[in-house]
């Protein structure tokens, strides 16, 4: 059984209650790890520290181009350890680990990224329309910045925040998801081969309703970028909203995945499968509601469901795995609702529809990829978010038609389009109200691309040269080159 503590301060450190979260692994549905259940205590001492580390001439000293090199040269330590770090988020979440070390081999691109910009962020001389004045605007760091992050990708996600806000100066506190803080962890102990000065990163662990609400309720955190569910995002939002501390949340979605009737069949019918059954599901941008053109609606159905019938579920670790255990016993336990929502309304389980065994004896939790056809639009199988192995499948007449079905809903995080017609491919992604719209491909995202919602997916974004102005605050500075001093009682 492995022990974990927080990081504060450059310093490792159970909590102050004393207490402990069990980590279980999905997979063998046994417990491998504790982590301390933070309080508002832990949240204090964490935020204290980064605070103190902001202000301290060791971060603010650096130059630019220093603090990027650190961020790369942390960059290059994770890409060393990224198949330990990838282990151990299988571990804790039991996403494929074909994918996680991919995923733990990429993040590094996101600290040599934004390394690579920490000394291009540059202020402008406008050309003030006043006499002997110099007007100078420059971007500055805007202090603590929380970065809350949930369980199904915990550490791709953790990058996507940290990565900008320490190339923009800022200083961060962490709180991984209560289920999956192991590889933050982990994270937080690469960080100091990299050479952080301490204060710089700090983790607390704990419950949302405990430590992740008193951090964003911090009166010293300045900044909060959470990804997580709706309700979840919803409360930061509020709480935020009571200092007026800046958020960017990226939210849930129901993202409609559209086949057209001259798209590549063979093409299109893997891009539904990795929309739906890529990380069981689990990945806010699964395109879950799946609309085929009348014309093509049967015969498209029914290779899906040749392929996805062979689906080989098992244990993450293994490379032949395609389909893992689901990551915790609530998020099973709402799949297995869903499904049952389903059935009651009418929609016609084409597929699975049902539990499924862990192999070899293990106590993880499974479902079954399972599709749903004759879905329409109004039903809640269609309108909320399951996050898991359930696909529904809509049909549609026309252009006009899907993008209607596509729209009228309240999220709006991403969409794909399959067709081979260039003009309906720009008009159609034209119109789609999302952040992020594919085209003859499906699940893509990369460290120079804006990523976020429309909608209730979201506020603000994430990757690319607009991420860093999310952790930046911008100073006019007004210098006067002028010998007399204009009418003291006029504005000027
Ligand atoms: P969640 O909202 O339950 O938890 C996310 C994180 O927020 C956790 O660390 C949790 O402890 C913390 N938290 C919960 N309540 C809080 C509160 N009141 N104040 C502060 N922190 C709080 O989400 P989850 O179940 O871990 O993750 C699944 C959800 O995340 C899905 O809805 C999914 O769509 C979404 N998600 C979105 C993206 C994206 O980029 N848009 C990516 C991945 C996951």
């Amino acid at each position: 059984m492995h022990k974990y503590q927080m990081y504060i301060g450059g310093k490792w450190c159970d909590s102050a209650s004393k207490e402990w979260i069990e980590t279980v692994n999905p997979y063998s549905g046994e417990v491998w790890a504790q982590i301390p259940k933070g309080t508002a205590a832990d949240v204090d001492a964490a935020v204290s520290a980064a605070d103190t580390a902001f202000r301290s001439s060791e971060w603010r000293s650096l130059t630019a181009t220093q603090r990027g090199k650190l961020l790369c040269r942390f960059g290059d330590i994770l890409a060393e350890n990224a198949e330990a770090l990838a282990e151990i988020e299988v571990r804790d979440n039991g996403k494929l680990y074909a994918e996680v070390v991919n995923q733990c081999r990429y993040m590094t691109q996101w600290f040599q990224y934004y390394g690579g910009l920490a000394d291009k962020i540059e202020g402008s001389v406008p050309p003030i329309d006043k006499p002997n004045i110099l007007n100078l605007t420059k971007h500055e760091p805007l202090g603590v910045c929380a970065c809350i992050t949930p369980w199904n990708s915990p550490l791709l996600l953790l990058a996507w925040k940290a990565a900008p806000a320490l190339a923009a100066g800022n200083t961060i506190v962490i709180k991984p998801s209560e289920y999956t803080s192991a590889s933050t962890l982990e994270f937080a102990r690469i960080s100091e081969e990299a050479g952080f000065p301490p204060g710089v990163i700090n983790v607390i662990t704990g419950l949302g309703a405990d430590v992740g609400e008193a951090l964003v309720r911090h009166d010293k955190v300045r900044k909060v970028a959470f990804t997580g569910g709706e309700e979840g995002g919803k409360r930061v939002n509020l709480a935020a909203a009571d200092d007026f501390t800046r958020v960017t949340l990226e939210l849930g979605g129901k993202s409609a995945n559209i086949v057209f009737d001259d798209a590549d069949m063979d093409q299109a019918v893997s891009g539904a499968i990795s929309g739906i059954f890529a990380a069981s599901g689990q990945t806010c941008i699964a395109g879950s509601r799946l609309l085929l053109q009348d014309s093509i609606h049967d015969e498209f159905l029914e290779r899906l469901l040749d392929m996805a019938g062979q689906a080989r579920i098992g244990d993450p670790m293994n490379p032949e795995t395609q389909v893992g255990p689901i990551t915790t016993e609530p998020q099973y336990r709402k799949i297995m609702d869903y499904i049952e929502i389903a059935k009651g309304e009418g929609a016609v389980c084409v597929m699975g529809g049902d539990s499924a065994p862990a192999p070899d004896g293990n106590k993880g939790l499974f479902v079954q990829p399972t599709v749903f056809s004759g879905v329409t639009n109004d039903m809640r199988i269609a309108q909320e978010e399951v996050f898991g192995p359930v696909l529904s499948v809509l049909r549609f007449t026309d252009e006009e038609h899907a993008i209607e079905i596509a729209n009228d809903i309240k999220y709006g995080l991403a969409a794909g389009i399959w067709t081979q017609n260039l003009k309906r491919a720009i008009t159609v992604s034209d119109r789609l109200e999302a952040g992020t719209v594919w085209v003859n491909t499906y699940r893509s995202t990369s460290y120079t691309t804006p990523f976020g919602g429309y909608k209730a997916s979201g506020l603000g974004r994430e990757n690319g040269m607009e991420a860093i102005k999310e952790y930046l605050q911008t100073k006019s500075i007004w210098l006067s080159t002028g010998s007399s001093v204009a009418n003291p009682y006029m504005r000027r």
